[in-house]
């Protein structure tokens, strides 16, 4: 029996071994990656519920692997964050966007804000809010062509280096909006006090409105709450017509999602402004 136990932990070890590699394997790409900028934004459209009219292009971050190809967020970000290595990749992120920007605004096109997603652990770096003044100082573009999406985790400490950045965001005149608004615990009251423009809702809750009236209480609530407090809702992850009939009928502003468009590289994003009504 002690024999037995002494082989599992070892092969219990080995595979442990087996992970921290794989982790340590990761990270190293990762970091070579960030050192070679091998990332790219995608952009995808947020537009009026009711008329279809583009409002904003979220960018989204791909990494351009040599060998695998694009490699989505979800299989970097969160090496990113637990390494602090988001608070340099997303550094590029907004130095591409506002370099984006610039060349948008170049080309003389009707143009429409680009939303930034910053992870909470950004939003805690004190460079955050400079970088920000920074980049559109450099790409002489107008603040008001920059969002910001965080998520309420990003927020909701009370912490000197999180008011220092909502404070210079909103001196620049940059909107902020609650990325995956539901899925966390800040309370209505708490996210007007911190002067949000407006609530992404989580996909999640989209997706329930399939289930008829029950799946449309957190949404006719939300609107309700959000619009008395002068900020707007919009529907993540729309997919369907019909998901998208009960949003308007429920009075959310603004929708995102397949059914209106999936996520483009930069040089389809000029069409997508000519054409300015996406339904
Ligand atoms: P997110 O900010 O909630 O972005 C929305 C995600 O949902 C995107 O995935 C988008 O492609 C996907 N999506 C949009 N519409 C639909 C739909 O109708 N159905 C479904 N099933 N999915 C839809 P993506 O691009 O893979 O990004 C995943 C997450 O990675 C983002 O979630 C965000 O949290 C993070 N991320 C992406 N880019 C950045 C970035 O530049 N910086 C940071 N910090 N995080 C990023
Ligand atoms: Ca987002
Ligand atoms: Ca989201
Ligand atoms: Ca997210």
């Amino acid at each position: 029996a002690k024999a037995r136990a002494r082989g599992s932990f070892l092969f219990f070890h080995a595979e442990f071994s087996e992970r921290l590699l794989l982790r340590l394997e990761r990270e190293q790409a990762l970091r070579a990656a960030i050192a070679r900028d091998e990332f790219v934004l995608h952009y995808q459209p947020r537009v009026d519920a009711m008329t279809g009219e583009l409002r904003s292009m979220e960018a989204l971050v791909r990494w351009q692997h040599p060998q695998r190809g694009v490699v989505p967020p979800l299989e970097f970000i969160e090496t990113a964050e637990r390494t602090g290595m988001i608070v340099a990749l997303g550094e590029l992120v907004i130095m591409k966007a506002c370099a984006q920007i610039a060349a948008w605004q170049a080309q003389d096109l009707r143009l429409v804000p680009v939303s930034i997603n910053v992870s909470p652990r950004q939003f805690s770096e004190k460079s955050l809010g400079p970088m920000f003044a920074e980049q559109i100082a450099l790409h002489r573009i107008d603040a008001s062509l920059v969002e910001v999406e965080v998520t309420e985790s990003g927020i909701m400490a009370d912490t000197d280096e999180i008011a220092a950045n909502l404070a210079l965001l909103e001196q620049l005149g940059i909107r902020l909006l609650v990325d995956d608004f539901g899925t966390g615990y800040a309370s209505l009251s708490q996210l007007q006090r911190l002067r949000l423009d407006g609530l992404k809702v989580d996909r999640s809750f989209t997706t329930a409105l399939a289930r008829g009236r029950e799946g449309e209480v957190f949404y006719r609530a939300i609107v309700s709450m959000a619009h008395a407090l002068g900020m707007s809702v919009v529907a993540e992850g729309v997919e369907t017509a019909a998901e998208l009939q009960v949003l308007q009928k429920l009075g959310c502003d603004e929708i995102q999602g397949y059914l209106v468009s999936r996520p483009v590289p930069a040089d389809e994003v000029a069409a997508l402004m000519e054409r300015r009504y996406l339904f």
